[in-house]
């Protein structure tokens, strides 16, 4: 059977986390009394009229800066038609030519190095109300008794981000999602959490034999609420195709919902085409034209992006540890502990376990005296480096209060013991001198039992040797 490659582009929603609406002046909110958040605007009554959130679209521009997009100079708000009841107008605020962002790319870590993903556009949308449907199974409309309709997201300024279909794997699509929502969580414009529905994604597959470079018929997975159910849909719906073409027939254009508890894709309905929504410039609102001046400030604003410093700490730590560190915000203390010389695995590894467990704050640490506890962590007793960490984020934190503290170092007091061990265990003491080194551990251990602990493991195994080598 020949081989096929997956031709992946995402579309990605991100609401943005202003204080008001896209539009008017509402409130944006979650999980509030619903329809307490509207205003004749949102609810569009006949004659209200719409007025650009400046805020959101500066957080859109800010985002299209940092990602390389080129930053339109005269942009256009575009009327996109279409009824459903969550959106009573008749069509909603999006745009369509002119967008505010162009182009742009994120590059991607993988296991084949580095990809550059391609972007097409980021542009500014309000979002429709919330359908919910009752009666139904798992609120889904099929078998639903009646619908409700919950105006408080209606008009929350969401952007929208349309990859290139540059995307040739699950798990790639993942990883570009996780560097993007690390991106916008960064620049501060939302919080892009995928359960909360403030980031969704869905996405455009098709497949064409390895090595092609035709576009075949695509179709798209939606309502996707999590990264992993992402990859495992994309793969799903990959598969599918797969199976199409090998058994003869042909992929028709289709949207699919993706069941993460079965694991099965359901069609729903064939896809509108762009000339479907018959888009046309909104005529209630100007064209707009960002100056110099605020493209200067927000260039200022942007901090070094996530995908630089995941590529930086990839190389060392590979691909999963290096995320868990830049999107749980540890890598600048990572990379200040590691400045101070303590190892890099080391590092990662209290910031992931133990830092984290103690709710220690990253930028409380100071960064020498953490570091120095943990280049002696295995001379110090477990319970002394469990309480210099809870102690790590305060002011008065100093290593040497707890490096010290309680090990057994004092030669006198461990030379006895050491000896009866190894009087107790003349097998192993004669293993080790036929050159079974790896036993040093065991006596050491010995050693450590006996003494609940305590004693300094990097005496205790100097100690050792030196008597099994006399
Ligand atoms: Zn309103």
């Amino acid at each position: 059977m020949s081989s096929w490659e997956p031709v992946i582009g995402l579309e990605i929603h991100v609401q943005l986390k202003t204080r008001t609406k896209m539009f008017c002046r509402c409130e944006t909110s979650f999980g509030l009394e619903p329809n307490t958040r509207t205003c004749p605007v949102c609810l569009s009554h006949p004659g209200a009229l719409p007025v650009a959130n400046a805020q959101a679209i500066e957080w859109t521009i800010k985002f299209g800066l940092a990602v390389g997009c080129k930053v339109a100079a005269r942009a256009l708000f575009a009327r996109k038609n279409y009824f459903y009841q969550d959106l009573p107008k008749g069509y909603q605020i999006s745009q369509f030519e002119a967008p505010l962002c162009v182009g742009g790319h994120l590059v991607v870590p993988g296991p084949e190095g580095e990809r550059e993903i391609r972007l097409n556009r980021a542009h500014l949308e309000e979002d429709a109300a919330k359908t919910i449907h009752v009666g139904g199974v798992e609120g889904r409309i099929v078998g639903a008794e009646h619908s409700l309709v919950d105006f408080n997201r209606g008009g929350t300024p969401l952007m929208e981000i349309v990859t290139e279909p540059d995307i040739h794997s699950a798990e790639e699509a993942k990883r570009f999602l996780q560097l993007l929502r690390q991106t916008v969580v960064e620049l501060g414009i939302s919080d892009a959490e995928m359960e909360k529905g403030t980031l969704r994604c869905d996405a455009n597959i098709s497949v064409r034999p390895a090595g092609a470079s035709e576009l075949r018929t695509r179709c798209e997975l939606k309502n996707m609420n999590s990264f992993n159910f992402i990859g495992r849909g994309i793969e799903a719906e990959i598969e599918r195709q797969k199976k199409v073409y090998a058994s003869g027939g042909e992929v028709k254009q289709e949207t699919y919902d993706f069941d993460a508890a079965s694991g099965t894709l359901t069609a729903h309905r064939s896809k509108e085409e762009a000339q479907d929504y018959r888009y046309f410039p909104e005529p209630d609102l100007v064209p707009y034209e960002p100056g110099p001046e605020l493209i200067e400030r927000l260039k200022a604003e942007i901090p070094e992006s996530p995908g630089v410093r995941l590529a930086r700490l990839e190389s060392v730590l590979g691909y999963e540890t290096a995320l868990k560190l830049v999107m749980g915000g540890l890598d600048g203390l990572y990379e200040k502990l590691v400045g101070e010389g303590a190892e890099a695995k080391a590092v990662a590894n209290v910031l992931m376990n133990e830092l984290t467990a103690a709710g220690i704050e990253p930028a409380a640490v100071n960064p020498s005296e953490l570091a120095k506890v943990i280049k002696e962590r295995s001379n110090m007793q477990r319970a002394a480096f469990t309480d210099a960490i809870a102690a790590s984020g305060t002011d008065s934190f100093a290593a040497i209060d707890f490096i010290s503290r309680g090990a057994i170092s004092d030669t006198s007091e461990l030379e006895p013991l050491i000896e009866r061990i190894l009087a107790a265990n003349p097998g192993q003491v004669e293993q080790y001198r036929g050159g079974k080194e790896g036993l040093l551990g065991f006596f050491v251990g010995q050693v450590m039992k006996e003494t609940g602990g305590k004693a300094n493991a990097k005496v205790v195994s100097e100690l050792v040797r030196a008597k099994l080598c006399s």
